[in-house]
């Protein structure tokens, strides 16, 4: 973790995770060179190249100026209006193969920790349990292709890996195509 960053109870360790670096480039939103640069995602119907300071991220001032949002509120279901408009306009969203969203845990959004493989991911065994679970809700009934799926996660499709901003508990979903 950053020291001098500001803080994002949503995404934590953004640097860690690669969704901001440090850069001298100037903030598209308030044109200073504060030695860190957004790279991740802004959905926005204007033209902006959205290379943004942390700071103008986690103030609002970057989603409020060019009227978009870091990433997408799908799945953020039972969570506060607040927690909303938090994780979407002011919280830096991440590096994926699809749109990047977050989880739910504890009626609250769970912070968003990196892109993890099997590795990774067998080191939280209740977000590997839970994972296994929702493929097979999601139609993966052949057992022995779940794991290969599974322990091959990091080789091609991988984890977006959470943690409860309430009880701590891991959490994922897979990022397949
Ligand atoms: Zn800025
Ligand atoms: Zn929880």
């Amino acid at each position: 973790m950053t020291a001098d960053l500001p803080y994002f109870r949503y995404h934590p360790d953004p640097v860690g995770s690669g969704s901001i670096r440090a850069s001298a480039e100037s903030c598209a939103c308030c044109h200073r060179s504060t030695g860190w640069i957004y790279t991740a995602t802004f959905y926005t119907t204007e033209v902006v190249n959205a290379s943004f300071c942390p700071w103008c991220i986690a103030d609002g001032s970057a989603a409020e100026r060019f009227t978009g949002e870091f990433s997408d509120t799908y799945g953020l279901d039972g969570v506060s209006e607040q927690t909303l408009q938090e994780v979407a306009r002011r919280t830096p969203g991440f590096h994926a193969w699809q749109d990047p969203h977050w989880l739910v845990h504890c009626q609250d959004a769970a912070a968003f920790i990196g892109e993890v493989g099997y590795t990774e991911l067998a080191a939280h065994p209740e977000a590997l349990d839970q994972l296994r679970f929702d493929l097979r809700m999601n139609g993966w009934h052949d057992a022995s292709q779940l794991e290969h799926f599974l322990t091959h996660l990091g080789e091609g499709p991988s984890a977006m890996l959470f943690r409860c901003t309430v009880c701590g508990t891991h959490l994922a979903y897979t990022d397949a195509s």
